[in-house]
């Protein structure tokens, strides 16, 4: 799922980092002549995480971006379409309707999901599973390579509802698992995920210490694969630092290796679950394979140029960011949240980002999903041979970034 690098050599992603690169090997020269910088060549980033909204409707212990939620900022829906097809229009191919709120709360976000399909978009969202008439309504829209991921969390209903604090008192785990068949029935090309944030004890976000759902974890593949989802993904829990980064602190588990057993033995019997239906996948994120193999602090030594953030933003309502991990962080905004809609003005203010932000320093604590790909392309661009105009992988019809 995150071969990012493979990903960028498909046909239809490989000619925006031949440009790339290239410019960065420009720029590069221009600084050892002292002449001025090339501008950045007329180019969007390839994929972005949207954030439609900041409100939601749940009050989750181990929500990633709690300091933002529920603000005031609001797109204006007119503008942010405008601002897409500019983007369109310069390489944008997929966008992850996902966080820093609830997306299926924005106002006629089954129509929204049918303007980015039109555009010729991928189209994934992430949701609390809350609202799934409105991902019923949008599932016509989905084509193949989209997916919609519900974010679970649990196996059994006592500890989700623990963990999530629902505004609506009534609803059930089972209730939101009880949509998936009626999705697939309308559009079954749609991937659809449950995804599992695994928690603690020892883990917390702030002061408030969140709810442990180790034991849970093949008890949710079992729910999972029984629902009709395609597969769950597992990944560990994350915490904002004091400046606004997300990283994984498992250093504050007490007794890691205690944990990490008790994770690879959950996640043993989540696959033998997994073995009962034919298709049906237990999937574990990079995060995960870096923390249980003990090599996750390899993850946090970046280069200090993050290429990534030419290649994957993310726009909300509070502005445009760098990078999903400096969600709403000052140091990491690109511009305002319709900075897209005039792009010589997005890609100075991105070209200004790449020369600013020091990856080796504000990313040092970061469990960076990123990490080897913004190694490869380092060495792309440090690289004496030309890049070869014809792309270097198969197509994987994969845009997500
Ligand atoms: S180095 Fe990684 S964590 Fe840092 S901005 Fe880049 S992609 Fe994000």
């Amino acid at each position: 799922m995150h071969d990012f690098a493979q990903k960028l050599q498909q046909p239809s992603l490989w000619p925006r980092v031949v440009d790339y690169v290239r410019w960065q090997r420009a720029r590069a020269a221009a600084a050892a002549a002292g002449a001025p910088p090339p501008d950045l060549p007329d180019l969007a980033p390839l994929s972005i995480n949207l954030d439609l909204t900041t409100a939601c409707n749940f009050a989750c212990d181990h929500c990633i971006d709690w300091e933002i939620l529920n603000d005031k900022a609001r797109h204006d829906d007119a503008d942010l379409r405008r601002q897409l097809e500019r983007m369109a229009e310069r390489g944008l191919r997929s966008v992850i309707l996902i966080g820093g709120g609830e997306p299926t709360l924005y106002p006629g976000f089954a129509d929204f999901v049918g303007f980015l399909k039109r555009l010729g978009l991928q189209v994934a969202v992430v949701s609390n599973g809350s609202r799934n008439q409105r991902v019923l309504q949008a599932a016509p829209h989905f084509t193949a390579g989209d997916w919609v991921r519900l974010s679970l969390d649990a196996g059994g209903n006592d500890v989700w509802r623990r963990m999530h604090h629902p505004s609506n008192q009534s609803l059930t785990l089972e209730e939101i698992c009880g949509w998936i068949p009626k999705i697939k029935a309308i559009n079954p090309a749609v991937r659809v995920g449950y995804s599992f944030v695994i928690t603690w004890r020892g883990a917390s976000r702030g002061d408030v210490r969140v709810v442990e759902n180790v034991h849970e974890m093949a008890l949710a593949a079992a729910r999972a694969q029984d629902a009709g989802f395609d597969y769950i993904s597992f990944k560990p829990f994350l915490e904002r630092q004091p400046d606004g980064s997300e990283v994984m602190d498992p250093a504050k588990a007490q007794q890691l290796q205690a944990v990490v057993a008790r994770i690879r033995q959950a996640l043993a019997q989540a696959r033998e679950h997994a073995r009962a239906r034919p298709g049906f996948q237990v999937l574990e994120s990079t995060n995960l394979r870096v923390l249980t193999a003990g090599t996750w602090r390899d993850t946090t030594r970046q280069p200090r140029t993050c290429h990534m953030q030419m290649l994957r933003q993310v726009v909300s309502p509070l502005g445009t960011y760098n990078c999903p991990a400096h969600r709403g962080v000052d140091r990491a905004r690109v511009g305002d949240k319709d900075v897209w809609a005039v792009p010589p003005a997005a890609q100075h203010a991105t070209a200004r980002m790449l020369a600013t932000f020091d990856a080796s320093v504000e990313c040092r604590e970061v469990t960076c999903l990123y990490h080897g790909t913004n190694w490869w392309l380092e060495e792309l661009i440090a690289a004496p041979a030309e890049l070869p105009d014809a792309p270097p992988a198969p197509e994987r019809n994969d845009w997500f970034l």
